[in-house]
Formats: structure tokens, sequence, C-alpha cells
């Protein structure tokens, strides 16, 4: 298939875009590059040896979203193309709205004017808020505190309104756990702008001399040992899923709601003490206040992608962490050269 890939330079993005050209699909890109730099494509090709067509262009932009459909034939897109910082969703939420639901809405009304009608979109676990866990897709979404969550809330319910009425459509509604690794070449993985939010960035970041120490948000959870419990994936994994749940919009209508998660909860020290032993290493951290808006504890239910894309996530958190510092330690300054 010829897939465009809105965001495709980003974190994930790029790793999608890695293993559909391993699968022998075809992939454009549109990125207005807010958050990712064109190098990530570059070394995709690299790796691959194929390929990629890109368009530097914002998908919000009805008009050049159109030129592509008009120049390239597409069979699927895949949204990758959002903001995604929760806290910096807080400060500037008419950027956040604007940009997150406007793309959705700007690639549903060209997909049509098309008549492409399969579309991956990228959720998240947070539009589940503070269910009771492990998160299972059947359940009722509860409010999510920020405008990230709430886009992503909005997005589903876009595409899950346009998918009634459109019956040749079939929509995929990922929902993510929380990505970190890299691909194992070291040549791809996240490249956090400024001071990372994120845990797996920021111990990469401790770990190569860049950060001082980890500051670890809050000791006194309901937890195995008091700090956050999420439900880490290998960003190949989660790339993977991609790839079969576009195969599973082949042989289904309608909108497929799926976890992307390994079904296991890791605690912060659990994954520091995970990293350290992975690379023979020592993370200094201090135990610091919570951070406002976290939630104890969330993993998936992952058993719904397994039953119905064959597809269960396959990569431990030594994997997540020896690759992840693999990427760190061979780009120190990320795509930055
Ligand atoms: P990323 O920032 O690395 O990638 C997003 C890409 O989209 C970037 O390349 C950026 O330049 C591009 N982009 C943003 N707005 C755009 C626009 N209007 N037009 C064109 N390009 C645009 O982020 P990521 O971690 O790869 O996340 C990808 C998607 O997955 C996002 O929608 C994010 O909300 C979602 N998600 C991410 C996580 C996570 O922890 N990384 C978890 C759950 C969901
Ligand atoms: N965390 C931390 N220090 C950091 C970054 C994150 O202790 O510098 C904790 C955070 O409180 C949470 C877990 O690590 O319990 C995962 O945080 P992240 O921001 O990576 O993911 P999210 O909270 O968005 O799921």
């Amino acid at each position: 298939m010829r897939i465009l890939v809105a965001g495709g330079a980003g974190y994930i993005g790029s790793h999608t875009c890695l293993v559909l050209l391993e699968a022998g699909h075809e992939v454009i890109v549109a990125d207005n590059l807010c958050n990712s730099k064109e190098e990530s494509l570059r070394r995709v090709q690299q790796l691959t040896g194929k390929p990629i067509l890109f368009y530097p262009v914002d998908v919000t932009e009805e008009a050049a979203v159109e030129k592509i459909f008009q120049e390239q034939h597409i069979d699927g897109v895949i949204h990758f193309a959002g903001l995604k910082a929760v806290g910096e969703s807080v400060e500037q939420p008419v950027r956040y709205y604007y940009n997150n639901v406007v793309s959705t809405l700007t690639l549903c009304k060209v997909m049509k004017r098309h008549g492409v009608n399969k579309f991956v979109f990228s959720s998240s676990a947070t539009v589940y808020g503070e269910n009771a866990i492990p998160f299972v897709e059947t359940m009722q979404l509860l409010p999510t505190t920020n405008p990230y969550g709430e886009t992503k809330v909005m997005s589903e319910r876009i595409l899950t309104d346009v998918a009634a009425v459109e019956p040749d459509w079939s929509v995929a509604l990922l929902r993510y756990f929380n990505p970190i690794g890299a691909h194992p070449s070291g040549r791809i993985g996240e490249d956090p702008q400024g001071i990372p939010n994120n845990l797996m960035p920021y111990v990469t970041q401790v770990a190569s001399g860049k950060r001082e120490r980890l500051r670890v948000w809050g000791n006194d959870y309901p937890t195995v040992d008091g700090t956050g419990v999420r439900d880490y994936i290998h960003v190949m994994d989660l790339a993977e899923g991609h790839v079969r749940a576009l195969e599973k919009l082949c042989e289904e209508k309608g909108v497929l709601v799926y976890n992307l998660g390994t079904g296991h909860g890791v605690s912060v020290l659990q994954l520091v003490h995970a990293f350290e032993k992975a690379n023979d290493l020592t993370i200094p951290y201090d135990i610091c206040p919570r951070r406002a808006g976290d939630i104890a504890e969330f993993y998936a239910d992952a058993s719904k992608a397994e039953r119905e894309l064959g597809w269960k996530a396959a990569r431990t958190i030594e994997d997540m962490c020896r690759d992840s510092w693999n990427w760190q330690r061979q780009n120190p300054q990320g795509y930055e050269v």
C-alpha cells in the first residue's frame, strides 16, 4: 500500500516508516518539522535502502494536504502529527486544540474528497483518565485533566462519527501506553527538544552527563515501591502494531480500538534499576514531591490487540533500556550533527 504518514519525521512516526518500508509498503511523509528533523527520514532511508517522499507541510493547512492527495495515489493515512507535551498544552490550549484537532479534521476532509478510507490514529492511554487498572478498550472514558488529553478524546470522537456515516471507512484508534527505546541500530530514536519531560529521555541524559541527577516525582504512591507505575512499550513493538492495524483495516470496516501496551506495569525505580543493570551504569537520583497531574499507576489490558491483530509486544524492559542508551550514546545531540 501507499501510506501517507502525517508526522512521520517524529519519534514514533520515523520508526513506523521504517517498519512500513520493511514490510513492503510505500511511504509518503507530511511533517512541518515543528518537533523533529528531516535527518530522521534520511536515516530511515539509509537503514532500509528505500525512498520516502517528503512533503514539508503543516497538515492543518487544507490546501497543502489537498496538493499531496492530488499528486500522490494514497491508500491509507497514519496520523502522528500532534503536539504532545502535557504541561505545554495547559499553558497553550488554543495551539494544542487547533493543531491536534484541526489536523484530524483536515485529513478527514481531504481523504473523503479523494475516496481514501483507511485511517490509523495515534491516541493515548490518557483518554482513560483515572479509570481502574488495567485499562480496557470497553471502558467509559473519564476526563483527562489537560488539553492534550482532550484533543485525543475529541479526535477519537470525530473519527468515530465520520466512520458512522461513511460505510466504506475503517478507522483504528490506537491507544499507546509509554513508548521508549529506539531502533537497535541506534540510528533513529527520540530527540526531545530542551529539557525532557518524560522519564526515559531524562534518564539517558543523566547517563550521558548532560543532566546531573534524575528527579523522581514522588515515592508515596500506593504502588509497589511508592513511585509511579507505567506500561513502557518498545517503540519498535509499537511501530509493528501500526502495520498490523493497517492490515486489519483492509479486512474490516468501522472503528477498531486497540491498546498498544505490554500489559505490565513498571515503577520509576524499577525502570532506573533495569537501566543501570542493562547498561552497567549508575543513575544518581533524588526523591522529589509528586508532579501535578500524575496518576499513581496505569497499564494496559493488551489482550484485544493480541486476539484480533495477532500482535503482542515482544521486547523486554532490558531491550528498551539498552536501545534507548545505544541511541543516546551514539547521538548525544540527537539529530543535530
Ligand atoms: P513527535 O513530536 O516526535 O512526532 C510528532 C510529529 O508530528 C513531529 O515530527 C512534528 O514535527 C509533527 N507535527 C506536529 N504537528 C504537525 C502539523 N500540524 N503538521 C505536520 N506535522 C506536524 O511525537 P511522537 O512521540 O512521535 O508522537 C506521535 C503521536 O503519538 C502524537 O500524536 C502523540 O500525541 C501520540 N502519542 C505519543 C506518546 C508518547 O509518549 N510519545 C504517547 C501517546 C500518544
Ligand atoms: N518521572 C519522574 N521523573 C522525571 C520524569 C518522569 O519521576 O523526570 C515519573 C513520572 O512521575 C511518572 C513516570 O516517571 O510516574 C512516567 O512519566 P512520563 O512523563 O515519562 O510519562 P507519563 O506520566 O506521561 O505517563
